[in-house]
């Protein structure tokens, strides 16, 4: 936090006085009146009494007025002076109350998530938060240079010359992030000027945007085949029985197709929404019983193409179930898929530490490192073509890390291409239940 001017005549006051419009008289401010009227009452009785004295002394010389004179001065000038103390120290409590507003003024400012730099005369950087320093990449030392000279940005230069503030300014700042300009001037020589940095607000965005493009492309591709198949068998001429059937059970694999992703999305969805819920809903799940399920339907899944084996130690795991159980059906899934024929798919749910992890490792495709960050988003595939023939619908993994950060856990993946992956799922102590009965 930077802060240099101590002295009035910068943007706070000004800004105080303008955020209240027309403040009504405090009590102290009327007290401050009412002994300045009356100081001005007693100075000019002071001066009448001297006025009336002097005349009356000049023309009678009488002893008595001269003491009448005397005692009525040193009264008057006694309370006089009593007045004039009250008043400097009414004067200098307003000056303190003054400082006291404009250093809460600047400490609220410091704490504010935005950016502020504070603009006085000939563009003179009078003050500076921290936030600001990093948005612009300056050092305090800047406070009392111009801004140009500390800000070498031709683009917002021009903007903050042209003063047309209606519209927003946006720039990026050294450090590659989307910085939002906006400024505020309350007159033509104080200005304020509020960075706030949107790079995570661009990434949502474009992640919304990219999400509604893929899921209008998953949706688009088997569209276009029933309504393409369909199309046939409704032009004139009847197709052979045997490609008429050969169409039905692509329509069917495609209307599969849309019913998984569709199913996918809901669920995706309904995890999201209940991302905000605390997990009133967690059980102790009896692990033995869910894997072996899930290993049935794996196997189920594999056609016998793959020796698929569960290792599963008697440790329950505090959770939702049918998140926990769709989670690890999308791997063991993603593994047979991934691993060709004739390949091991191991399922091992153990005590890892204080904590509990429950693994899947194949000896299928495996990943390439680059690819190993970026599974988990949404529709994120290494091989389309791959994914898509196996029935993939890209959300697997989402749905995965969803499920995980619900139930406290993490996912681990190691791979290496042509040999294999592990994925594995990481719970912390408060999720592992042992019956110790
Ligand atoms: P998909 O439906 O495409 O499988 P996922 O979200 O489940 O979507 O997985 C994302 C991508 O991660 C997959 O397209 C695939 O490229 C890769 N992947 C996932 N699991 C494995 C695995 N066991 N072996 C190799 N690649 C995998």
């Amino acid at each position: 936090m930077t802060d240099t001017d101590e002295g009035s005549g910068s943007l706070f006051p000004t800004l105080a006085d303008g955020v209240s419009a027309a403040p009504a008289p405090s009590s102290s401010e009327e007290r401050l009146k009412r002994l300045r009227r009356q100081s001005l009452w007693l100075a000019a009785a002071f001066i009448v009494i001297c006025a009336f004295s002097v005349l009356s002394w000049w023309r009678e010389a009488r002893e008595e007025i001269f003491w009448v004179w005397v005692v009525g001065m040193t009264v008057i000038f006694i309370i006089n002076i009593s007045l004039w103390r009250a008043l400097v120290r009414e004067d200098e409590k307003k000056a303190k109350r003054i400082r006291d507003r404009d250093q809460r003024y600047r400490q609220t400012l410091a704490l504010l998530p935005e950016g502020v730099t504070i603009l006085g005369e000939g563009w003179r950087i009078e003050w500076v938060n921290q936030r600001a320093l990093e948005h612009f990449d300056i050092a305090p030392e800047v406070v009392g240079r111009s801004f140009f000279d500390a800000v070498s940005d031709e683009r917002l230069r021009r903007w903050l010359l042209e003063r047309n503030f209606t519209k927003r300014f946006q720039m990026k700042t050294r450090a590659d992030r989307d910085l939002d300009v906006a400024v505020v001037a309350p007159d033509s020589r104080h200005m304020m000027i509020v960075t706030h940095d949107v790079t995570e607000r661009r990434r949502v965005d474009d992640m919304r945007r990219d999400f509604i493009a893929n899921v209008s492309h998953e949706l688009r591709t088997p569209l276009t085949v029933i309504s393409g198949f369909l199309d046939l068998e409704n032009r004139p001429g009847s197709l052979p029985p045997d490609v008429v059937a050969r169409h039905r059970e692509l329509m069917l694999e495609q209307a599969t197709r849309m019913r998984s992703l569709l199913d996918d999305l809901l669920l995706l969805s309904s995890l999201e929404n209940r991302d905000d819920q605390n997990d009133a809903d967690a059980e102790v799940i009896a692990m033995p019983k869910l894997l072996e399920d899930v290993v049935r339907e794996g196997r189920a899944l594999s056609l016998e193409r793959h020796h698929i084996d569960l290792h599963c130690e008697d440790v329950s795991l505090i959770g939702q179930a049918d998140e926990i159980r769709s989670a690890v059906m999308n791997l063991v899934s993603n593994a047979v898929r991934y691993t060709p024929d004739g390949g091991r798919i191991t399922v091992t749910w153990a005590r890892r530490g204080a904590g509990a992890a429950l693994s899947v490792t194949d000896t299928g495709i495996g990943i390439e490192a680059k690819h190993i960050p970026r599974l988990t988003e949404r529709f994120y595939r290494v091989d389309k073509g791959r994914s898509r023939g196996t029935g993939g619908t890209g959300l697997g993994l989402a749905i995965v890390k969803h499920v995980l950060r619900r139930n406290d856990g993490r996912l681990l993946i190691e791979s290496t291409p042509g040999k294999g992956s592990t994925f594995m799922m990481v719970f912390p102590e408060s999720r592992v239940f042992i019956d110790q009965l």
